[in-house]
């Protein structure tokens, strides 16, 4: 295996009591998908990050699965880790699970900020070239008063606090792998609240670098009406685009078809270049209609015969890496089979989970359909399969 420079520690363990009802808030809606996945998808398809370990409590697995989805399938996604009692111990448990792969740098990051930047993850990353660490902070601009003890209810300045050297820390906070791991060990059984104070007692040298101020930490209930803002903001800067596709493949004789990714039982199959899934192909072709990269004969000619019967995740796969080089997302597809048999009912369920593991999306972002032609036409009479798609992907105005 290639060896992975950098890996991101995403710690998702906590119960998030401050967060009220609800359960764990890592766990909850922003919008159209869990918190964790928004923050998960900024790691995964970030071009400097190349393996991420999300560390989970024992008794989220279910709701882990759930609420990532399609991006269960993702390359990059390393199995879940279970923490400890304290951040402190899941993180180090984290750490050490990295141990056989020693990736140079570990980045660390809150799943409670979901929005996190792809130009912040860049500037700690480029910061550990030259420091031991290096963490995403902002300075602070609103004067700093301590306070002293009062009498009454209200807190009583005793003095300013000089600002200058002052910073908010966030996270990513960025380390080299081995000096982190060493500090972690080190650190155990002292109370430290982030992973730079585990570096600075280990006498690290810690960079700090810009972080953003929409890098929040969803903290407590009412910080998810800001978050909805902030997604909101997210969503406009967006446009939506739609494509289209058809695809038409005829029977032959067999005892299987192959049709959004999944084989089904029948008495024939369908003849095609591939493996002649008409499904994915008319799929694939409306991703491509949405972004106006033409179509799948472009990318995959059928003259060549590196192609010829090659699965048609490839051209699938394809497509959404092509809305990936957009910094677009595949928000939504609808496929709709046309035939009249095999029986497409029992199987939309794992056609719906076949194309969103491929799509790295919720299941919940696709639906597949079928129809008959009322014995009219080639699909009546038997001859083949024919298929319609459309694709809902947004891209950055
Ligand atoms: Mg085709």
């Amino acid at each position: 295996m290639e060896k992975l420079e950098t890996i991101a520690i995403i710690v998702a363990a906590g119960r998030g009591a401050r967060a009220g009802a609800g359960g764990p808030k890592q766990y909850r809606m922003l919008g159209q998908r869990a918190v964790i996945a928004w923050t998960a998808e900024a790691f995964l398809s970030h071009g400097d990050i190349d393996a991420v370990r999300i560390i989970i409590h024992r008794d989220d697995h279910n709701a882990y699965e759930t609420a990532m989805g399609g991006l269960l399938a993702h390359p990059k996604l390393m199995p879940p880790v279970d923490g400890g009692v304290e951040r402190q111990d899941s993180v180090r448990i984290g750490v050490e699970s990295l141990e056989a792969d020693a990736p140079a740098y570990v980045l660390i990051h809150d799943a409670a900020r979901p929005f996190i930047d792809a130009l912040a993850i860049a500037r700690v990353i480029a910061a550990l070239q030259t420091h031991d660490g290096a963490i995403a902070a902002l300075p602070m601009h609103d004067t700093i008063k301590r306070a002293g003890k009062s009498a009454g209810a209200d807190a009583l300045i005793e003095a300013t606090v000089p600002r200058n050297e002052l910073w908010r820390a966030q996270t990513p906070q960025g380390f080299h792998f081995d000096k982190i791991l060493g500090a972690h060990r080190a650190a155990q059984g002292k109370v430290l609240t982030d992973d730079a104070a585990v570096a600075e007692a280990a006498h690290m040298r810690v960079a700090l670098v810009a972080g953003s101020p929409d890098n929040m930490k969803i903290t407590q209930a009412e910080d998810f009406g800001m978050a909805e803002i902030l997604l909101r903001r997210k969503v406009n800067e967006m446009e939506y685009r739609t494509g289209h596709g058809f695809d038409v493949h005829a029977f032959e004789d067999g005892n299987a078809v192959i049709l959004c990714g999944v084989e089904i039982p029948h008495d024939k199959k369908l003849k095609g270049h591939s493996d002649a899934d008409a499904g994915m192909h008319a799929l694939t072709d409306a991703i491509l209609g949405a972004i106006g990269e033409g179509d799948i004969g472009d990318h995959f000619p059928p003259s060549d015969p590196q192609w010829k019967g090659v699965a048609s995740s490839v051209f699938l796969a394809k497509a959404r890496d092509l809305v990936a080089e957009r910094a677009g997302r595949i928000t939504h597809c609808d496929v709709t089979l046309i035939c009249e048999a095999p029986k497409i009912g029992p199987h939309r369920e794992k056609m719906c989970a076949a194309l969103a593991a491929i799509l790295r999306i919720e299941n919940s972002r696709i639906s597949v359909k079928a129809t008959t032609t009322e014995q009219l036409g080639f699909t009546g009479r038997r001859e083949g399969i024919a298929a319609m798609a459309t694709a809902s992907v947004a891209v950055p105005v």
